[in-house]
């Protein structure tokens, strides 16, 4: 596969109100589709897929088409846009929703530009999986096809996840997500549940307990970035995930190693995302920054052996 490959990305274009110990935020940028893209971008183009209100201030998105988002798919339609308000109390490692509003998401049909149709690379970023399994419908059998989901959908849309299952290669969830759907209180029994079911990847993130890839034969851990201050973790998953697939679309291999070394990306674009609110700290972050915080990780983990 090329290096640079398109990667497409659907997901949600919203508008977020974030309650932190250290802060609030009000109707500030955020979404699935939107921290994935913010992230991803840094490392390769982002065609993107959403729906926006009416209401929705477009111009702020230009500071992710200037950074190679191609916003083509980002259908602005009659009605208001999509919100999410969330607070997270001492522990940061779990939001607590305080109201969605699905506005114009909840007629939202995706459609996908003909020229984002043959991206060798797609995430479908959390929103409902019956949108996710009808862009699967109309992209041309991608290399990769990863996917998010949240415990809005696991309790709204359970067979339909089920069923998506079947049709990708990837999954990321955090671990109580993992649980809430296999049932399984023991993660390594959670991700071969998931496994058994279609994705040959399970990604199972632990929030500041950094992160696990399961496959039917291996495991490998990413530790988090031990950073000292957590800001907002609001889109940590979804830039951890737009690190991930990046770094996959950049180099156009997937191996398992490179798998791997995708993980550390996810990781370090984890990170920064929390820094600051929404993609504030995304849009400031430079290539030499990543690398960086990447040659840190290895840091983090280097270890030998008394033999
Ligand atoms: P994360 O913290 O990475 O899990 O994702 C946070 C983002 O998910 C926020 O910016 C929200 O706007 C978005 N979000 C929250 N609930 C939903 C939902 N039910 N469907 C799609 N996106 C959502």
């Amino acid at each position: 596969m090329k290096p640079d490959s398109p990667l497409l990305v659907v997901g949600s274009v919203a508008l977020d109100s974030v309650e932190t110990p250290f802060g609030k935020a009000e109707n500030v940028l955020g979404g699935s589709g939107t921290f994935f893209s913010a992230a991803a971008s840094l490392l390769t183009p982002v065609q993107l897929v959403g729906v926006v209100g009416s209401d929705y201030p477009m111009d702020q998105l230009s500071a992710l088409a200037k950074r190679g988002v191609d916003l083509a798919g980002v259908e602005q339609a009659e009605g208001s846009s999509f919100r999410w308000r969330g607070r997270y109390r001492h522990d940061l490692n779990s939001a607590e929703t305080i109201e969605t509003h699905l506005g114009v998401f909840s007629h939202f049909s995706p459609k996908i530009p003909a020229q984002f149709k043959s991206a060798p690379f797609v995430f479908l970023a959390n929103i409902d999986p019956r949108l996710q399994l009808d862009v699967l419908r109309q992209v041309n059998k991608p290399k990769l096809v990863a996917c998010d989901t949240m415990n809005f959908w696991i309790e709204s849309r359970r067979a339909d996840l089920v069923e998506l299952l079947k049709h990708v290669d990837l999954i990321t969830v955090n671990d109580g997500e993992a649980r809430q759907l296999t049932e399984k209180a023991n993660l390594v029994r959670a991700a071969k549940w998931i496994l058994e079911r279609g994705p040959r990847y399970v990604i199972i993130k632990k929030g500041e307990h950094g992160a696990f890839m399961f496959t039917k034969e291996s495991v490998f851990f990413a530790p988090a970035y031990p950073l000292e201050s957590v800001f907002d973790p609001t889109g940590a998953g979804d830039s951890f995930a737009g690190g991930f697939m990046g770094h996959l679309a950049r180099t156009g291999d997937i191996s398992e190693a490179n798998m791997r070394r995708a993980m550390i990306y996810g990781a370090a674009l984890g990170s920064f995302a929390v820094e600051k609110f929404s993609i504030e700290r995304l849009l400031e972050v430079k290539p030499a920054d990543i690398a960086k915080r990447v040659a840190e990780f290895k840091q983090l983990v280097a270890f030998e052996t008394e033999i």
